[in-house]
């Protein structure tokens, strides 16, 4: 076990894994999630500024919920973010339906390739949500 300050707060608190935020401020924040996801549901229209600014949320972790693929998107809402790969505008996740498609075929040519050290710290972040969604 670990005392660290929580990222959010700045309180002590003992660490074991996932984010550095303390148990306060994780429960706070998945409270935020909830409302934010009950915010888009019902203001389907709403766009990324108004959720921000109704739920009290930043723009940057509504940006992270869309990429985990917790918050989606309806295509009226005009709300999106870019495509990793091509910038094309998505709803959900991180890469367009068209990427994806090409990364699959691609996967059969890509395999000996040793995999980018960046692939992996993506990973153990997905690892990390995990935890986080429990
Ligand atoms: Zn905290
Ligand atoms: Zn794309």
């Amino acid at each position: 076990m670990e005392v660290t300050n929580c990222k959010a707060c700045g309180n002590l608190f003992n660490y074991t894994s996932g984010p550095r935020l303390c148990p306060n401020c994780m429960k706070k924040l998945e409270k935020k999630f909830a409302i934010t996801k009950d915010y888009i549901r019902e203001n389907p229209h709403a766009n990324i500024n108004t959720v921000a600014k109704e739920c009290k949320v930043s723009i940057p972790q509504i940006k992270k919920w869309i990429r985990e693929e917790r918050l989606s998107f309806s295509q009226e809402s005009g709300i999106g973010l870019e495509c990793d790969n091509c910038g094309k505008m998505i709803r959900t996740g991180r890469f367009c339906a068209e990427c994806k498609a090409k990364m699959i075929n691609n996967l059969d040519n890509a395999y000996e390739k040793p995999k980018p050290v960046v692939q992996k710290k993506k990973e153990k972040e997905k690892e990390r949500m995990r935890y986080l969604d429990k």
